[in-house]
C-alpha cells in the first residue's frame, strides 16, 4: 500500500472522476426519460450515434464539454444543472452504488463478473445485493486481525482459561465418549487406538512424503482420507492424527475471526491431550502420586509416552481441579521470548500494556531461562525462585523443535512444593522482575563499555508473526493443498 500524499491525491481524483462520469450519465438518462425522449431522438438532436450516447449514459465514456452543452440544450436544461448538485433519485443512486461495488475488490476476489443492471431488476434486489456486499466487507475487515486485535483475543482467551482453572468439562466428556466408543481400556493411547478413532470417525490414514509444507495433515472429507507426513512418525505419530481428528470431533468450521481461530486451536490441543491422557485414568494416577508426595511431570510423561510439553500441559488441566494445586506453565524460546503461558497461582508474568504475555522476555533468573545453561539434559531441573511476589518452585526441561530449543516449565507456590519430587533441590534464584528493573537492563559495567559501540541487527521472531492469520486457514497455502488432494484422490 502506498501512503504517500501524491498517491492518495491521484486515487481520490480518479475516484471522483468515476463518480462524475456515472452520475452525469445517469442524470442525462433521467432527464431524457422524464422528457419522453428515446435514445435515438436525443442522439439525433446532438448529431451522434445512439450507441455513443448510450456509452455516455452508462458512464462507460466521458463526454466532452461541447457535447455535454449540446445535450443540455437538447434536454432544455443548463450545463450547470447536468454537472451539479441535484441529487439523483433513489433508484439511480442504488444502481450507481452497485456498479461501483461490482468494480471493486470484493466482487473481483469472488470472481463475480460485473453485469449491466437492467431496468427490470427490482429495487429490493439491488438493496439486498448491496447489503450483502457491505456485510462481506465488514467480515473481511474483522478477519484481517491486526497484531493488537490478535493479542486482545489471546488475552481474553487466557482469562477464560484462568477462570476455569484450565479445565474444560465438555471437552473431557467428548474425549470420554470417543474413548468408550473405541473400547479404549484406559492408560496410554496406542498408535492402533489412534487408527481406531480415525476409523470410528470414517477416516483411513495415509502416510505420504509430499504433504504440503504449510500443513501437519490434510483431511479429504469427500473420500474419508487423512493424509499425514511419513516424517511425523519420527516423533510422536499419534499427536498429528489426533489433532486432525479433534477438529472433526469438535465440528470446527472455517474460523470467522481471530478469536475463533485461537479458541479452535486451544480446543484442538485440549482434546488431543484428553485423548492421549484420559482424565479418569490420570486422576487416579496423580492423586496416588500426591499421596506419596511424589508428583513428577517426567513420570507423567513416561507413564503416557507423550512429550514433556503434553505432560506439563495436561498436568495444568488436572492440578487445580483434581489435586487442589494452583499452578503455572511457561514455554520459553531459547532467545528468552515467552511463547506460551498459563497461571492461576498469581505468579507475576511479564506483560505488555495490553496484558499480553506471549512475546515478552522471560526473566533471566527464572527456571525457564536458567535451565538452558544446565549441562545435564537428561535429568529434570528444579529451582526455587524468590520473585518479590512470593517464592515459587519450578521444574523445567528443554525440548528441541524445528524453530529452535524451547524450555517447558511447571511451577507451584512454595507451600505446595511438598507434593513434588525435586522439592529438596539446592538450586535457588532471585528475581526482582516483578518489582524492579531486574535483568531488563544490562549490568552497568557492560552497559557503559558497549552502549555507544554496538549496533545489533534485529532478527524478527518468527513465532510471533506466525500466529497472525492471513487467510481462512492462517498460513496454509490452499493451492498446494487442493493440488495435493487432486494428486492423491482415489480414481
Ligand atoms: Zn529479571
Amino acid at each position: 500500500m502506498t501512503t504517500t500524499p501524491e498517491a492518495r491525491t491521484d486515487d481520490d481524483a480518479r475516484e471522483d472522476e468515476d463518480v462524475d462520469v456515472l452520475t452525469i450519465g445517469r442524470r442525462v438518462r433521467q432527464l431524457r426519460v422524464a422528457r419522453g425522449m428515446t435514445l435515438e431522438e436525443l442522439a439525433a438532436a446532438v448529431g451522434r450515434a445512439p450507441s455513443q450516447l448510450s456509452m455516455i449514459e452508462t458512464g462507460k465514456r466521458e463526454a466532452k464539454l461541447t457535447l455535454l452543452r449540446a445535450i443540455a440544450r437538447a434536454l432544455g436544461t443548463s450545463l450547470d444543472a447536468l454537472l451539479e448538485a441535484e441529487p439523483l433519485d433513489e433508484r439511480s443512486t442504488l444502481e450507481i452504488t452497485l456498479e461501483r461495488a461490482m468494480k471493486g475488490q470484493t466482487f473481483q476476489s469472488l470472481g463475480i463478473e460485473p453485469f449491466r443492471i437492467a431496468k427490470a431488476v427490482p429495487t429490493p434486489v439491488l438493496e439486498a445485493m448491496l447489503a450483502l456486499h457491505a456485510e462481506i466487507e465488514r467480515l473481511n475487515d474483522e478477519r484481517a486481525a491486526t497484531p493488537e486485535e490478535a493479542r486482545r483475543a489471546n488475552l481474553a482467551l487466557r482469562k477464560l482459561m484462568r477462570t476455569q482453572d484450565n479445565y474444560f468439562p465438555d471437552l473431557e466428556e467428548r474425549a470420554r465418549e470417543i474413548l468408550t466408543a473405541v473400547e479404549h481400556p484406559g492408560g496410554p493411547l496406542t498408535q492402533r487406538t489412534a487408527s481406531d478413532i480415525a476409523a470410528y470417525l470414517g477416516f483411513t490414514l495415509h502416510y505420504v512424503s509430499d504433504l504440503p509444507q504449510t500443513t501437519r495433515s490434510v483431511a479429504d472429507l469427500r473420500n474419508g482420507r487423512l493424509y499425514l507426513s511419513t516424517d511425523s512418525g519420527k516423533g510422536d505419530s499419534r499427536t498429528p492424527v489426533l489433532q486432525a481428528l479433534a477438529a472433526r470431533i469438535l465440528g470446527h468450521t472455517e474460523p470467522k475471526s481471530y478469536a475463533q481461530f485461537l479458541r479452535q486451536r486451544v480446543e484442538t490441543n485440549y482434546l488431543t491431550g484428553a485423548l492421549l491422557i484420559p482424565e479418569d485414568h490420570v486422576v487416579r494416577y496423580l492423586q496416588d502420586a500426591k499421596q506419596r508426595r511424589a508428583i513428577s511431570i517426567e513420570d507423567l510423561r513416561d507413564r503416557y509416552a507423550v512429550s514433556y510439553e503434553t505432560a506439563a500441559h495436561r498436568f495444568t488441566n488436572m492440578s487445580t481441579r483434581h489435586l487442589d494445586l494452583p499452578v503455572h506453565f511457561l514455554k520459553v524460546h531459547e532467545s528468552g521470548t515467552i511463547t506460551k503461558a498459563y497461571e492461576n497461582d498469581d505468579v507475576n508474568f511479564p506483560t505488555d500494556r495490553l496484558g499480553a504475555i506471549e512475546g515478552q522476555r522471560c526473566c533471566r533468573r527464572w527456571t525457564s531461562r536458567v535451565v538452558f545453561d544446565e549441562d545435564d539434559k537428561f535429568n529434570p531441573y528444579f529451582q526455587y525462585t524468590d520473585t518479590g511476589n512470593g517464592t515459587y518452585w519450578c521444574t523445567a526441561r528443554v525440548e528441541q523443535s524445528s524453530e529452535g530449543a524451547h524450555s517447558v516449565s511447571v511451577g507451584v507456590r512454595f507451600d505446595d512444593t511438598k507434593w513434588f519430587i525435586g522439592r529438596d533441590t539446592p538450586n535457588r534464584g532471585v528475581s526482582r522482575h516483578a518489582v524492579e528493573t531486574c535483568c531488563r537492563q544490562a549490568p552497568p559495567e557492560l552497559e557503559n563499555a558497549w552502549r555507544d559501540q554496538s549496533w545489533p541487527n534485529v532478527r524478527t521472531p518468527r513465532t510471533l508473526l506466525a500466529t497472525l492469520p492471513t487467510g481462512a486457514f492462517p498460513g496454509v497455502d490452499t493451492t498446494d493443498v487442493y493440488e495435493f488432494l487432486e494428486d492423491h484422490a482415489p480414481a
